[in-house]
């Protein structure tokens, strides 16, 4: 509704959290409160969402922004680190950036695609391209920087 222009005509595909649905949401339009088509509850992306296997590919795909995934595990105590810094990023850039966690335990062939060593690794993708790859804990400004990209 009060969308900036710069988000207005983008969208992302997400998986419901409740029924595992595809969802296609218009990012222009957050504030009308996405719900999932199958089982109608509020798909939230002002926060990090969460693919599977099956579904990541077509999560980063389907998006006209960029996407940060999180490769990551309960274990993994960097990882730990990492969230509150991607829970603020999903927040602040809500719209404009879509955040994803994988959990490499219970999706195993995600972390092999993209040729994922160590946890966590963050990689940015545009257009379905990787853009941008972070190994280990890194603070948000150098997170802002890898999604910005080198300056075109
Ligand atoms: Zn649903």
């Amino acid at each position: 509704m009060n969308a900036s222009p710069a988000t207005q005509n983008h969208s992302a595909v997400v998986a419901c959290p409740f029924c595992d649905t595809l969802n296609r949401v218009a990012l222009g339009r957050l504030d009308d409160r996405p719900r999932c088509a199958e089982c109608h509850k509020p798909l939230l992306l002002d926060r990090p969402v969460h693919a599977k296997d099956v579904h990541l590919s077509k999560v980063i795909d389907g998006a006209t922004v960029p996407v940060l995934v999180d490769f990551y595990a309960d274990w993994c105590g960097p990882c730990k680190m990492m969230a509150p810094v991607l829970d603020d990023l999903a927040r602040e850039r809500a719209g404009e950036l879509l955040v994803v966690k994988v959990n490499s335990d219970q999706n195993p062939v995600s972390p092999q695609h993209f040729g994922v060593r160590g946890i966590p690794t963050l990689i940015v993708f545009r257009d379905g391209q990787e853009v941008g790859r972070q190994i280990g804990f890194a603070p948000k400004a150098q997170l802002l920087a890898l999604i910005s990209g080198p300056a075109a």
